[in-house]
């Protein structure tokens, strides 16, 4: 039977009674409107740990657009039933003044691996995630904990802060899940235009290409990010929020030549709708 919670005090009272039976808990955090990225996370966890714990809370602290939080698609109902027949064991689904209570003024806030890419694009986007992943860690107290490829960045950025803040806690990376066209799934792709759903999967073929002119040898910086951009300058309504090669770890930019393993990662709107898509140069 899937519990669906709302309160920090049932969440902690089934996580303890599962800890005392020694029971491994896994735990896959979501902003809900849930589809197969959020479900391979989820397989992954329930095939590693006894105990699967998943929440869904659109955290108002991570947006720096109060239209995009508005326009955030939701389907708790949808959610629930996909959870359910998952397997989920619990579903934690606080409300917003529970989690940011009147008089709640502390964030955590990360230098260095925030300042480029989503980081630079979306000021204060990486403090509140930071913010909110480690409430509910500190409420769910997981063994193990999943993030997505897709949102690369902030998983070296929970990374750090696991390590910094000496979090209890396993991070775990799981791969980006496409549709059949390449396009990365995301929840913001049920806000697209039919036309631009439809041209949405070059996105993907942008840095497909680009990895097939790295792999064939080319290894400047400038080349390869000026081919990227051209290809999604030519998507309906596109505005480019960047295009960067950088250092895996560090994520800071390549200045001159691309090496193995680097990071590819865009941004880019079509329309109002903000998509983001990554690859590992040389190794997908
Ligand atoms: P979100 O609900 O968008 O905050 O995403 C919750 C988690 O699912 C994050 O760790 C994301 O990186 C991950 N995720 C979202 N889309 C995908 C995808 N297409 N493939 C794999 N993981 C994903």
């Amino acid at each position: 039977m899937m519990s669906v919670v709302r309160h920090t005090s049932d969440v902690r009272c089934l996580v303890s009674d599962w800890k005392a039976a020694r029971r491994k808990v896994g735990f896959v955090p979501t902003m809900g409107a849930l589809h197969a990225g959020h479900a391979r996370l989820i397989t992954e966890s329930l095939a590693e740990c006894d105990r699967t714990v998943v929440s869904i809370f659109v955290n108002p602290l991570q947006f720096d657009r109060k239209d995009d939080l508005e326009s955030y698609p939701r389907s708790d109902e949808a959610d629930l039933a996909l959870l359910e027949e998952l397997g989920v064991h619990l579903v934690y689904q606080p409300r917003e003044k529970d989690m940011y209570p009147e008089g709640f003024v502390t964030r955590v806030v990360q230098e260095g691996l925030t300042e480029t890419l989503c980081g630079a694009a979306r000021p204060g986007h990486f403090d509140g995630v930071l913010t909110v992943v480690l409430k509910l860690f500190n409420v769910v107290q997981p063994d193990l904990a999943w993030f997505g490829q897709k949102d690369y960045q902030q998983v070296q950025v929970i990374r750090r802060m696991v390590k910094d803040l000496n979090c209890p806690v396993e991070v775990r990376m799981s791969p980006i899940v496409r549709e059949a066209d390449g396009l990365a799934l995301s929840s913001r792709n049920r806000l697209l235009t039919p036309e631009q759903r439809a041209a949405a999967p070059r996105i993907f073929k942008a840095l497909q290409k680009c990895d097939v002119a790295f792999r064939s040898g080319q290894r400047n910086v400038d080349a390869l990010r000026v081919q990227v951009a051209r290809e999604l300058e030519g998507l309906p309504e596109a505005r480019i929020d960047y295009v960067e090669i950088t250092d895996p770890r560090s994520l800071l930019p390549r200045r001159s030549d691309a090496a193995e393993g680097d990071l590819l990662a865009v941004a880019v709107y079509l329309g109002a709708v903000r998509l983001i898509d990554n690859l590992l140069l040389g190794r997908s």
